[in-house]
């Protein structure tokens, strides 16, 4: 809980696509995967990969083996991109 709100100025942070281009029309704020809320318009190239979002990024897509009896199934796979 320390005065890390400047964080997603340093970062690119992962976003749903689908978020992006909801944010783009409507102008409202994004959630990253690691929760940040912020309202993208920069330039993504250049930042470093939010270390966090990364982590959580990449444990979504090798972490395939929780919950695959059953239920859910339908999971479309979302698509994310860091801004
Ligand atoms: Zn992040």
């Amino acid at each position: 809980m320390s005065n890390g709100d400047g964080d997603h100025e340093r970062y690119a942070h992962y976003v749903q696509k689908d978020k992006i281009m909801e944010s783009a029309l409507s102008g409202s704020p994004v959630v990253a995967l690691c929760g940040k809320v912020w309202v993208p318009g920069r330039d993504p190239k250049k930042y470093p990969v939010c270390p966090m979002c990364k982590e959580i990024f990449e444990g979504m897509n090798t972490g395939g083996d929780k919950g695959k009896d059953g239920k859910g199934g339908d999971k479309k796979s979302v698509s994310y991109t860091h801004l």
